[in-house]
Formats: structure tokens, C-alpha cells, sequence
């Protein structure tokens, strides 16, 4: 009955094929390779089914299917047997009404998304439960695989030896040095990974595992987003989404950009809701960037004309990227989304991120960036007052404990903390307490 299939498929020659357990990461042409699905197999069941199955499966402990990813396993990586699933329990994050921010930016069905409360804080688990379930998989077929490896802004690095070390798959993780934050550095160590710390930036550690894992008889597997494996499991955010407003469509989602992996998942997922019949009609997507390190916010000025640049110290240091490997398919999706690409400065993020905070929130830089791209357009009225909007915050704000500190020291680079608050340091008296409460309140 239903017999659901995907392989890779190079994208531009669909006739490619390659097995998911296929040690291969480019096309033919160099290109990069997407996974496609049996799209007639998944059309077995009707749009209302399918909605069904997920409700039914939703955060429950029916292994795998509670997962927020594998509840849709048909949908993101059907050929994984079961008992090879890597999964802690990820996606099926808190969407919340952000009522007061809302109100105080000018958009009062403002929801966010919080997929830094996941088990390594950052929405990147979506995606490594999917590639090392895979690797799994392809270990127990006897594939000769002796480590996962991936260049990292931090967060992937801290995803892969997670799930490495939860299957028993050894990891190799290559930071750029000093750019990533401590609760970054110290989730690979912790795990138990290989950390190699480089004298370079995420473009130059991206370059080096490109040609350590490009030789595939030395066993050592591609971990980064350029292998699609990984866009299957972040595809799942959009689709989440939708499902937690209870099958609605919202008008915006904001998302922040580096890679642009994550921007080509969204659009990927919701594309397949619609394929598929759940959803009639597609959200706008905007993508937030960091000013620091804006190539596709340049393209987008430019007609989408795209190059590559020189990123730039940012605060938001997980889209420190300045020559995005999914640049191509990004520009594709947002095209297809009717898409926005907006900037933050580093004041302006951190500013963001700050009020935010002072509604409740706990915001990361890039969710900062996200939230500074919503003000600026509420502001000029490219979204209405009455709009759905639903913005992405990418990771949890307590991996990003430096960035809140300098902000409220006002030590941040580039930034006049217009909203800092720093705690007032008092003799033992109550009389000085008195005093300091009565200017306070
Ligand atoms: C990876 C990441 C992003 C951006 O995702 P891309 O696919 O690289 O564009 C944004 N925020 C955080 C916290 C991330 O870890």
C-alpha cells in the first residue's frame, strides 16, 4: 500500500538520481542535489488524512512519531527503517501570541516561533535528526562510514555532536576561532567531538570540509546544509507552523538568513502543504540579514543580482556568512513567496532583541535581526497593521548570554544601548535601598 520513496535528484536534471544512502553530495554538473519525493505515492492519502495523521502523532511518545520531524516521516525521509531513527524528541516548538511586542510595533497578530527551545537550543536539530538518522541508516547497511563532519557558525557544530554522540557516530566539527559563542564552543566539546578551532571565517572552515569529506573512500560525511538530507528536517518548521494555527496560513513569515539553507526549507515545506492540498494559498517569506553580512540583501536591491562579499563582524555570528552556499535555491524560493529581504544593523538588531526582551521574550541576535526586520517594515507599511505575521527565532537566547551582557554593560560593538539595564549596585542600608526604589519605580 503505501510504499513512499525520495532520493536525491540533481537539480537541474531531475533524471539524476541517487539513493538517500548514496555517499554523494553534487551533481553530476557540480550543482547541488535535492531531495524529491514520490509526490503520486504521497497523494494516497487525501489532504484531511494527512492532517489527521499528524494531530494524531503530535508530541506523543509513539516512537518516532511524537518527534515534531518524524511525525511527518513520509513527508521529510520514508526510507530510514524505524530502529535507525537519531531523535530527541525535536521540533514541536512553543508558537506564542507576542501580544505586547506586537501592540508595541504596530502588529497586533504577531506570533513567534521559539525553535531555539529544542534540545541543543537552535532549530538546527530539525535537520541533523534527519542527516544522522541517515548516516545511521547507512552505517548499519555496512556503508564504511567513519565520521560526520561539518563547518559550523556554532550551532551545527553543537546539533552534529549531539546526535552524533546519541547514535555513537563519531563527529568532527571545524569552528572559525573566536567566532562563536562559549555555549556554542562548549556543546561539541562536551559531546565528545573533535573540535578544530581555524584562524579563519565560516566561508574559509566551509572550504576546508568541502575537500577533507570530497574524497569518499576516507569515510568522513558531509554534515553541512549543502547536503539537502539536512533541508528535509528544517523543512518541517513551515509545516509546523501552519499546523499549530490550527491549518491557517499566516500573511508574513520572517526568518533570519545566513546559508540560506534554512530560507530554501521553509519555502520547501510549505510548498509540499500546498502540493498536497493542506494549505490554498502560500505566506510571504522574508528574509532578515544581518548588515554586517548581507549578500543576499545586496541581490535583492540589485534585481537578485548576486555576489559573493567579505562578511562582517555581527553580533547575529550564526549568519556571519558572506558567500551563502544555498544563495541559488534561496533566490528561487523567495521569488516563488512573492519574498522581502530586509537588513538589520548591529544597532538595530540589538535594539530589537532588547525590547523584545522587555516584553518577555529572550532573544538571540538573529532572532533580533528577525525582529528588527519586522519594524522596519510594519513601519513602512509593507505590513499592514491587521497582518498574520509569524517571525522564526532561531535560537535560544541563553547561548547568546555575552551578546545580553555587553548590551546591558554597553560594551557592544557598533550599539548605544538605548535599552539597557543594568543592575544597580547598592550599600547593605536599607536607606539607600529606599531611595533607589523611589527613583526606580
Ligand atoms: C543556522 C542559523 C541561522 C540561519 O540559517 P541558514 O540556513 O544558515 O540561513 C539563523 N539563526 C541561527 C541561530 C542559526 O543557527
Amino acid at each position: 500500500m503505501h510504499t513512499y520513496n525520495a532520493w536525491f535528484a540533481a537539480q537541474d536534471d531531475p533524471a539524476e538520481r541517487y539513493p538517500l544512502t548514496d555517499v554523494v553530495y553534487y551533481s553530476q554538473s557540480g550543482g547541488l542535489l535535492e531531495v524529491r519525493h514520490d509526490l503520486d505515492a504521497l497523494r494516497d492519502r487525501s489532504a484531511e488524512e494527512w492532517k489527521r495523521l499528524f494531530e494524531q502523532r503530535w508530541m506523543r511518545t509513539n516512537w518516532p512519531y511524537g518527534s515534531g520531524v518524524w511525525g511527518k516521516k513520509e513527508w521529510v525521509c520514508p526510507t530510514v527503517a524505524d530502529e535507525n531513527v537519531v531523535s530527541m524528541f525535536e521540533g514541536g516548538t512553543n508558537l506564542f501570541w507576542a501580544e505586547r511586542f506586537g501592540r508595541e510595533v504596530g502588529v497586533e497578530d504577531l506570533w513567534l516561533k521559539l525553535c531555539g527551545n529544542s534540545h541543543t537550543g537552535s532549530f538546527k536539530d530539525l535537520g541533523m535528526t534527519v542527516l544522522v538518522s541517515v548516516v545511521k541508516q547507512m552505517i548499519s547497511d555496512g556503508k564504511p562510514i567513519r565520521a560526520v563532519a561539518c563547518a559550523s557558525t556554532g550551532d551545527t557544530s553543537a546539533a552534529l555532536a549531539a546526535y552524533g554522540a546519541a547514535a555513537g557516530i563519531p563527529t568532527i566539527v571545524f569552528l572559525p576561532k573566536g567566532k562563536v559563542s562559549t555555549a556554542q564552543l562548549v556543546q561539541p566539546i562536551a559531546h565528545g567531538a573533535t573540535v578544530l578551532s581555524l584562524d579563519t571565517d565560516f566561508d574559509g572552515c566551509m572550504r576546508i570540509v568541502r575537500e577533507v569529506t570530497a574524497d569518499p573512500n576516507n569515510g568522513i560525511y558531509l554534515a553541512n546544509s549543502l547536503n539537502s538530507l539536512r533541508v528535509e528536517g528544517q523543512k518541517t518548521v513551515g509545516i509546523e507552523i501552519v499546523q499549530q494555527l490550527d491549518w491557517t496560513v499566516p500573511d508574513w513569515i520572517i526568518i533570519p538568513g545566513g546559508n540560506l539553507g534554512n530560507t530554501f526549507a521553509l519555502g520547501k515545506g510549505l510548498l509540499l502543504m500546498h502540493e498536497l492540498g493542506l494549505i490554498n494559498r502560500l505566506p510571504r517569506i522574508v528574509c532578515a540579514q544581518a548588515q554586517n553580512a548581507n549578500p543576499l540583501y545586496r541581490a535583492f536591491c540589485n534585481n537578485w543580482d548576486y555576489a559573493p562579499i567579505q562578511a562582517h563582524t555581527t553580533a547575529a555570528s550564526a549568519i556571519q556568512i558572506g558567500d551563502p552556499v544555498s544563495v541559488r535555491r534561496a533566490i528561487t524560493m523567495l521569488q516563488h513567496f512573492n519574498g522581502i529581504v530586509e537588513q538589520a544593523s548591529e544597532q538595530e538588531l540589538a535594539d530589537a532583541a532588547a525590547r523584545a526582551d522587555r516584553t518577555g521574550a529572550y532573544a538571540c541576535p538573529h532572532t533580533g535581526v528577525a525582529l528588527a526586520a519586522l519594524i522596519k517594515l510594519a513601519k513602512r507599511g509593507t505590513i499592514a497593521k491587521n497582518d498574520r505575521v509569524v517571525v522564526i527565532s532561531t535560537a535560544h537566547g541563553l547561548k547568546f548570554s555575552r551578546f545580553k551582557v555587553d548590551y546591558h554593560e554597553s560594551q557592544l560593538a557598533e550599539v548605544v544601548s538605548h535599552h539597557a539595564n543594568p543592575p544597580l549596585e547598592l550599600p547593605a542600608d536599607v536607606d539607600a535601598v529606599r531611595r533607589a526604589l523611589h527613583l526606580a519605580l
